[in-house]
This record gives structure tokens, C-alpha cells and sequence, in this order.
């Protein structure tokens, strides 16, 4: 290991780029790399094994130093790289992870994204670095350098293990990549915050920020402000407002911004819609060993604050209006931004499950979608996922590290037909996965929470009743667009119609007023444009809605030309 040098302990601690490799000449050959490139603003740690690597770690936390980034190399003896990651997140968990490896190892890097969220997977050697190790470097200390990683300066939220609003909260602040620390209101840091914000504990969450104010049940926006998202825009008038920030959303926004539109992007809770809550999406192209959805959406939004898209969090859109020849949005609190041209990427929501008993314990046991935040919590209990698709599979996976078993409930008699086979493989390799075709969830019960299941078999009629804390529910999703009743054409399940789909017997839509027939992704009403899930007959997919996104933008382009 390399020891700092006196010069370096004196000056103000820079924080560290820490590098390890079992292979002297390889490990140098690195570090020599990383100080010519940030030896001015990090401290270049070297190591040349796991154990050695992480003693340094712990004489950098007892310093009170940070660490902005970890490189390890993967195969190590005593401890490989994907375990000393591990080991080192416990220290550091804002570290950017870099996985090296001599050759493709794809195993490798499939237990790297798994089990620490891997940033990166690089094939030694990366000669030169400056087109293959750097521009990778780069991007990863800029967004740690974006996060305020002093954990004295972290949110923290106290709140009840079941309470509905409390997982909301951490939800949110999870969604959007803001650092908290959950405490619960009965324990004695909990208890002692709360005495601290003058709350005896009746009005839950309470938040409170680094610079020490108490938020008491603060609503989503009040906690984006809070927390410096972005929620106003700069002007009041665009070329383009994409409204919803998935991977539609979010392909829009990368073309338009850089295609040199005025773009702003309005979401309501977080970028990266129902795929930044994926564990791991396997089938996107250009990501071999799979992306997690966090990393996913993590590098979209930079690329769309790159081409100086302004992304606005926490703003529900609730209208829209044609005023001449401009596309008006509104909010839910009566503001209004206006543009020539709109994109809808507005995706779905999960549908709820519908059994008696389970609609009150939502966020209380019973969580629609991933709900990656509770995964920690459901360490040694046994989970229930219900649903057949790979969303369910995936969150099996996912699960079955925290949970002692998952129980993977399907209504139909087989996964074959709604489950890609990766997964189903994947599955029956997880000793404590137990797939329960031919079964429906019936009901449930509880007071505080979820403490109880009914299970019935959709072959014999059947029913039994389990034990049950944890239910996480994929039964598909709906779009939400009642708010478009009466300006846009939908169809009878709400998903909204566009170009050829709205021409009927040769006629176009009503109140279409144009010369023309609607592009292939516009609405019925000119100038507004649909992507994504929420388009009807489109292909629910991350990469289908990216393309969507992108093609919607040369659309837009093409209406404004004729403008
Ligand atoms: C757990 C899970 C795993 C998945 N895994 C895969 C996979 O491995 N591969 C794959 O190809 N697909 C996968 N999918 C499907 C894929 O994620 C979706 O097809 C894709 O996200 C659709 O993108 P979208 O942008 O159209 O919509 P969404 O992702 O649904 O995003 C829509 C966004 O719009 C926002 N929004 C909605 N209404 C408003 C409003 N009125 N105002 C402001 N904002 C609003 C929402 O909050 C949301 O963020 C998965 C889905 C889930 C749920």
C-alpha cells in the first residue's frame, strides 16, 4: 500500500481514488494512470490486496477523510473484488465502484451489478486511458461530487416501520438519489430528533435537514425543495415540454436538448419511471451483463442536464391546453408552462390488487412495484411477489439476498408464457425462490400491517391463509390520464392514440383542423405528441420507449418546420 506522503497529511485531505489489484506491476500501472490524471484534486490509495485495501479504508473513515471512488480488480485470492466492494460500501456507501477484469466475465459482472450496484465494468488493459479508463472516471466523480457525501449532512427521516407516508418519503428521496438515514420514531436517535424538532411523535415522518430544520409530514414537494431539486422552471416559455420522466420521457429529452431545443421535462416523483425501480434490466441493448434502473436513469439524466435540459421533480401535470399556436401544461398547484410542441411520456402506474383487506395496508406490508428501499428490512422473513412477468422475476431475484424465502404467487400454470427464460432460469437456481403457479391472493389481513394472506388455488378453488409481513405486487399497470378526458383522443382503457390508429374510414379525428394526416406518434390534437407505455399498442419496453422518445423529437421537429 502506498503511504500518503507527509506533504500530502498536511495539506487540506483531499478525498481518495482507492485502486486494488493483487498484481504489483498492474496495480502500479493503474495508480501511476490515476495520479497523472487527478493526482491534483484526489489522493491516489493504492493496495494490493482486498485486506489491505480495506485496512486503508478504515484509517481513511477513522481520519474522517472520504472516498470518492473504488477500483477493484476482480479476481483477487482470499476476497474478490465484488466482495471487497461490498465490504468497503459498509464504509463508504457513496464510493463510485468500478469492477476490473483481465477478460470478459460476464458472471462477474452479473454478481457486481447484483450485489453492490457495480458503476462500471472495465477490461484491463484500457490503453489508452484517456479514450478508456478516464472519460469512464470522469463521469463518475462528477456525480459524486454532486452528492453531498458527509454523512453528518444527510437527511434524515424518522418515521414508523409501517406507516404508510413514511415509506413514501424514503421512497422518494431513494428515487431521486438523495443520501438518507431512516431512523424509527422508538428508537433512541429517533426519539431524541424528534425531541429536538419539539414533535412527541403523534405527527410522522418528521425529516430533518442538515442545516437543522424539521419537515413534519412534508409533502413530496416541500421535501424536493428541500433537498435542492429542481421544481421551477426558468422560463415560462419552451420549444418543447416533455411531460413524465421515464425512459421515454428521459430518450426525449436527450434528443431535444441536444438537437438544440428549449426542453424542460416534468415528472412527477422521480426520473427513471417504472424502470428506474428494475434491479436489473438485461435486455437493453449496449449493457451485455445488464444495467440496474438506478444506473440507467443515473447516467440519462446526466446526458440530459448535459445538452441543458431542465428536469423538473415533484410537478404533477393535470391539463393540458391548445392557446393559438401554443401547447399549455398545468400543474396541480395552478401554475402553467407553455411551448410550441409537448411529448406525453407519461408511462403507467402499477395497478392495485384487488382483495379484500389489502387496500388499507398499502405501504404498510403491502408495496406496489419494487420498493427496493425495503429490501434491508426484509432480512430473514419470508416475501411474497405476486405477478408472472419479469418485473415479478426480477424482484424475486432481488429479494431472495435480503429474505430468509420469496414466494413467487402466479395465476397462470406455467412462467413460460409471460417470463423471459433468462429469468426463469435465474429463478430456479435461487435455492429460496418457490414458484406457486395456478394461485391467486385472495385477501389479507393485519392491523398495524400486513400480517396475513389468503391464497387460493385457481385449480381446485382452495384457499389457505400464511403468515405473511411482506407483499410486493406486479399485476401489470394503467396509464393515468384522466386528466387528458375531453382534449385528447384515448382509448377505452385509457392509452392514449396517435398517428394512423386515429385516421378511421379515411377520416381524421375530430377537431383536427390541419391539412394534413396526424404524424405517426401525434396525437389528435397537432403539435402534441405521445411516447412510451402510456401510447397505445406500444411494445412495453425500456428500449421501445427510448425509441419512441427520439423518434417524437424528429416529429416535433418536422411540426415545427410548418409552423
Ligand atoms: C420492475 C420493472 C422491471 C422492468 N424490467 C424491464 C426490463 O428488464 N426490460 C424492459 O425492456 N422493460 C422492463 N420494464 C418495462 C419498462 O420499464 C417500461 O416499459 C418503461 O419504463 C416505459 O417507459 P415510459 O417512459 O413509457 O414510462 P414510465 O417508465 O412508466 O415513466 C413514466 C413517468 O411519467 C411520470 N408521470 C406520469 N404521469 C405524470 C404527470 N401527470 N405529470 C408528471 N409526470 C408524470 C411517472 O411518474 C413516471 O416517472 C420493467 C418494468 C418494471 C416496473
Amino acid at each position: 500500500m502506498t503511504a500518503p506522503a507527509p506533504a500530502e497529511n498536511a495539506r487540506v485531505a483531499r478525498p481518495a481514488i482507492l485502486t486494488v489489484d493483487d498484481d504489483p506491476s498492474v496495480s502500479r500501472a493503474v495508480a501511476r494512470d490515476l495520479r497523472r490524471q487527478y493526482g491534483e484534486r484526489y489522493r491516489i490509495v493504492r493496495a494490493e490486496s482486498a485486506g489491505q485495501a480495506l485496512d486503508a479504508l478504515k484509517e481513511i473513515k477513522l481520519r474522517g477523510e472520504e472516498v470518492a471512488a473504488l477500483l477493484a480488480d476482480y479476481r483477487m485470492p482470499q476476497m474478490d473484488g465484488v466482495e471487497f466492494l461490498e465490504q468497503a460500501l459498509d464504509l463508504f456507501p457513496l464510493a463510485r465502484r468500478v469492477l476490473l477484469t483481465a477478460y470478459a466475465d460476464t458472471d462477474a459482472a452479473i454478481r457486481a451489478i447484483n450485489d453492490v450496484d457495480v458503476d462500471h465494468y472495465l477490461l484491463k488493459p484500457w490503453d489508452p486511458p484517456e479514450e478508456k479508463l478516464y472519460p469512464v472516471l470522469d463521469g463518475l466523480l462528477e456525480l459524486w461530487a454532486s452528492v453531498d457525501h458527509r454523512q453528518d449532512r444527510w437527511i434524515r427521516v424518522v418515521g414508523h416501520r409501517w406507516s404508510a407516508r413514511s415509506y413514501e418519503v424514503r421512497d422518494f428521496l431513494a428515487r431521486n438519489s438523495v443520501p438518507y438515514r431512516w431512523h424509527l420514531a422508538e428508537d433512541p436517535e429517533g426519539a431524541r430528533l424528534l425531541a429536538a424538532a419539539g414533535e412527541d411523535g403523534s405527527r410522522l415522518p418528521v425529516v430533518v435537514a442538515p442545516d437543522g430544520e424539521a419537515l413534519v409530514e412534508p409533502t413530496d414537494a416541500d421535501l424536493a425543495a428541500k433537498v435542492g431539486l429542481n421544481t421551477a422552471p426558468s422560463t415560462d416559455f419552451y420549444d418543447l415540454v416533455v411531460v413524465g420522466g421515464g425512459p421515454a420521457g428521459l430518450g426525449a429529452a436527450v434528443y431535444g436538448g441536444s438537437e438544440g431545443l428549449r426542453t424542460v421535462l416534468v415528472e412527477r416523483i422521480a426520473t427513471g419511471g417504472q424502470a428506474g425501480q428494475s434491479s436489473r434490466i438485461e435486455n437493453y441493448l449496449g449493457f451485455p451483463d445488464g444495467v440496474s434502473g438506478s444506473q440507467l436513469t443515473d447516467r440519462a439524466r446526466r446526458q440530459a442536464l448535459k445538452f441543458d435540459v431542465e428536469l423538473l421533480t415533484a410537478r404533477d401535470v393535470t391539463g393540458l391546453e391548445q392557446r393559438g399556436s401554443a401547447r399549455v401544461v398545468h400543474f396541480a398547484d395552478g401554475a402553467e408552462l407553455a411551448a410550441h410542441t409537448v411529448i406525453l411520456a407519461t408511462g403507467v402506474s402499477y395497478r392495485m390488487l384487488d382483495a379484500p383487506g389489502l387496500a388499507d395496508l398499502s405501504g404498510r406490508g403491502v408495496y406496489y412495484g419494487a420498493a427496493t428501499t425495503e429490501g434491508p428490512n426484509c432480512a430473514g422473513k419470508d416475501v411474497y411477489i405476486v405477478g408472472g412477468a419479469n418485473s415479478a422475476g426480477q424482484a424475486a431475484m432481488y429479494f431472495s439476498r435480503h429474505a430468509r424465502k420469496v414466494v413467487l404467487v402466479v395465476r397462470a400454470d406455467s412462467l413460460e408464457r409471460s417470463m423471459s427464460r433468462y429469468l426463469i432460469d435465474q429463478l430456479a437456481g435461487q435455492h429460496n425462490i418457490e414458484v406457486r403457479t395456478c394461485t391467486q391472493i385472495v385477501g389479507g389481513s393485519g392491523d398495524d400491517h400486513l400480517e396475513t394472506l389468503t391464497l387460493r388455488s385457481t385449480v381446485d378453488g382452495s384457499t389457505e391463509t400464511v403468515k405473511a409481513s411482506w407483499l410486493f405486487v406486479f399485476i401489470g399497470g394503467a396509464p393515468r390520464t384522466d386528466w387528458l378526458d375531453g382534449v385528447l383522443t384515448r382509448d377505452h382503457r385509457g392509452f392514449v392514440i396517435a398517428g394512423p390508429d386515429l385516421v378511421i374510414d379515411g377520416k381524421r379525428p375530430p377537431g383536427w383542423d390541419l391539412d394534413r394526416d396526424p404524424y405517426h406518434l401525434e396525437t389528435s390534437v397537432p403539435g402534441v405528441f405521445v411516447a412510451g407505455d402510456v401510447r397505445a399498442e406500444s411494445v412495453k419496453r425500456v428500449a421501445s420507449a427510448v425509441g419512441e422518445g427520439a423518434m417524437a423529437v424528429t416529429l416535433v421537429h418536422r411540426y415545427l418546420e410548418k409552423l
